[in-house]
């Protein structure tokens, strides 16, 4: 345990995208350390989520369902944008694209723009989920790519736009993660190759990996960091 174990006590968080994956793990490690967590997700996911956490069944891409997360929820110290899909070798659809920014892009903008009041009165923080596909192109993911490049200029954005209501914007851009969200990556020795011998430090990342950095985001040790688009990715982008 890197933290303090009750860092985040007496805090509701909120996390979408976190029924497995990234998500689950980011919920996870908020709870271990102290949080009352509200996880959303489209569907129950693969199961590693733990017990304690509450889980509520929304699609961020839907204006409607998103706004029924917030029907119970009183107060809200983080949002944690997890919620994220590809389609690879599908997006140069026009309407797989536009389905991608959708969930990608604009429902972290929708949850943004739905938590603000919530995370005024806490003076709270917000982690979104950018990519090393902020940074580069991504042939057989287009809408991928350009949403992900679109969540890092949100955040900046954002950054800029709350700072009055002395709440923090931040992203983080993890690496090649070990998720069902690259499996098709893992188990194909032609892919997994070349990503592994770029990454310096030699191995997928894990959620827990990245939970770490998205957990000191939202503690007052990053109380004077917005707008920041922060990489962990054991190497991959100065490689
Ligand atoms: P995953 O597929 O394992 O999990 C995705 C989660 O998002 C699931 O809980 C799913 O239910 C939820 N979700 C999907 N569409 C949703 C919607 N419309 N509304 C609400 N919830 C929805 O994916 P992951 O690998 O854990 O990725 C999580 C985030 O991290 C995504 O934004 C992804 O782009 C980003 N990311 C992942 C990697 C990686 O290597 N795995 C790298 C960089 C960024």
């Amino acid at each position: 345990m890197a933290f303090q174990k009750d860092l985040f006590a007496q805090q509701h968080v909120l996390v979408t995208g976190a029924t497995q994956g990234i998500g689950a793990g980011v919920a996870n490690y908020l709870a271990s350390l102290g949080a009352r967590v509200t996880a959303v997700g489209l569907d129950r996911g693969d199961g590693s989520l733990s017990a304690g956490v509450r889980v509520v069944l929304a699609d961020v891409s839907d204006p409607e369902s998103t706004q029924r997360v917030f029907d119970d929820i009183d107060s809200l110290d983080a949002l944690v944008n997890c919620a994220g899909i590809i389609r690879r070798g599908a997006e140069h659809q026009v309407e797989v694209f536009e389905k991608v920014v959708s969930v990608n892009l604009t429902g972290t903008m929708r949850m943004c723009t739905a938590s603000r009041a919530l995370l005024k009165v806490s003076r709270g923080a917000i982690v979104n989920m950018a990519s090393m596909l902020s940074f580069f192109g991504g042939a057989m993911v287009p809408g991928y790519a350009a949403s992900k490049g679109g969540v890092a200029q949100l955040t900046k954005s954002l950054a800029l736009a709350y700072a009055g209501d002395k709440i923090r914007v931040n992203a983080v851009a993890p690496g090649w993660i070990a998720t069902p969200l690259t499996q098709a990556l893992q188990d194909d020795p032609a892919r997994s190759k070349p990503i592994l011998s770029r990454t310096p430090l030699g191995r997928w990342g894990t959620p827990e990996d990245v939970a770490g950095c998205v957990a000191f985001l939202c503690s007052p040790a990053a109380a004077f960091m917005t707008g920041v688009i922060l990489p962990v990715d054991g190497g991959y982008l100065v490689a």
